[in-house]
């Protein structure tokens, strides 16, 4: 068992150590005794240096032996560790604001909290409730605040598991009990690394709320990194601001107004889009030359796209005058459209899912307008040529 420094001191950052065992390479080390906080309890490992090489990562093992693994070997019985602060004080506020949120939500409406994680960005809590309504999200933000400005003391006491009856959450850990206490706000059983005094944890801000498995997840940031995230937060609505012209406090409203505006605008697009696709279909059919068969054919084949409301208003306009033919295909995805007049002598449901048929297609329509799509290009050369074949044996008098 590798003695736990941090148990004792989490400002602990310098300390040596006696080598208990080296693995592999000897760049996994075992110490007599250890700062070096190992991921565990949903709080992330440390890193620092050992001998002024780098630790990349600390775990547990089996036998509840420390595990450091370095960058590189390292030689000697006795070795000089550091730990990075800066990351372990970090941990320190995202861990001691955690108690303090989750404390602070069953002061509030007496919901506990059924899981932590502490991540790269953010930390999470998993409460166990189906909603949470956004005032009371204020609400408890608030009241962690006030907390944190009273500089609470934050103190570890150690217990015998039997002794549990003040306990935030029932603890299953077998031997001596950490007791991590928050004056008169929270009693919990903790392993994790913590602040003095709840003034050191900053000032928590709470993020996004995401229904998780039945439970509420809140994610929440603590001193530096709250004001990191406010800062960003803020930098991203004042570009907003600046692109809408508009003081930051009436951006909200603003975009909602530029919303609505662009959806009409879009709307007012898609029917200028149709009144164009007709006048082009009665150009079109204008300018068709009259086939052997009598009929004025046009053939509108692209690329890649869908065939959509354009396209069915081009051939729509197209039909509507005297014996035409519109047919229109699209390679990828590979789909076909085929409109004929009343007077045409064809039925574009008939044809077309005859020669989709034939091709391994799908679709069908009416006798005016039929739509459907085939597995590829070959597929639709296919179809395309059958649908021609028909179109060029009629016969009009
Ligand atoms: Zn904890």
């Amino acid at each position: 068992m590798t003695e736990r420094l941090y148990h004792g001191d989490s400002y602990l950052v310098d300390f040596s150590a006696r080598v208990f065992a080296r693995e592999g390479d000897g760049s996994r080390l075992i110490l007599d005794r250890t700062a070096f906080y190992p991921a565990s309890g949903g709080q992330p490992c440390d890193f620092g240096t050992i001998e002024g090489v780098q630790v990349l990562n600390v775990e547990e093992d089996d036998e509840g032996r420390i595990v450091h693994s370095l960058s590189a070997p390292v030689a000697g019985d006795t070795v000089n560790c550091r730990v990075d602060w800066e990351r372990r004080f970090d941990h320190m506020q995202q861990h001691s604001g955690q108690h303090l949120l989750s404390a602070v939500i069953v002061e509030c409406c007496g919901i506990p909290t059924v899981s932590f994680h502490l991540g790269e960005e953010f930390s999470t809590i998993d409460i166990a409730t189906g909603s949470l309504d956004a005032r009371v999200v204020a609400r408890i933000e608030s009241r962690a605040n006030q907390v944190i400005a009273e500089n609470r003391a934050v103190t570890v006491e150690y217990r015998d598991p039997s002794d549990q009856a003040d306990l935030r959450a029932p603890s299953s850990r077998q031997g001596t009990l950490r007791v991590v206490k928050m004056e008169d706000l929270d009693v919990s059983a903790c392993g994790g690394t913590h602040v003095h005094a709840t003034g050191e944890i900053g000032c928590l801000l709470v993020g996004r709320l995401d229904k998780m498995h039945g439970n509420v997840r809140i994610e929440f940031v603590c001193g530096s990194r709250a004001v990191r995230r406010a800062r960003a937060d803020y930098d991203a609505l004042s570009r907003i601001a600046r692109t809408l012209g508009t003081p930051m406090a009436a951006t909200p409203d603003a975009v909602t107004a530029q919303q609505d505006r662009l959806k009409e605008l879009e709307k007012a697009c898609r029917r200028l889009a149709v009144e164009l696709a007709k006048r082009r279909g009665r150009e079109l059919y204008e300018t068709a030359p009259v086939t052997a068969s009598g009929l004025r054919v046009h053939e509108n084949v692209i690329a890649s796209g869908s065939l959509g409301d354009d396209v069915r208003a081009e051939a729509q306009s197209f039909t509507a005058s005297p014996r035409a033919v519109y047919l229109a295909a699209s390679r990828d995805p590979a789909a076909i459209l085929l409109a004929v007049s009343a007077d045409a002598g064809l039925q574009a449901g008939a044809v077309l899912k005859q020669a989709l048929a034939a091709a391994g297609g799908r679709g069908g329509g009416s006798t005016g307008m039929a739509q459907g799509s085939v597995p590829g290009a070959e597929a639709l050369d296919a179809a395309l040529a059958a649908i021609r074949d028909v179109v060029n044996s009629v016969r009009l008098t």
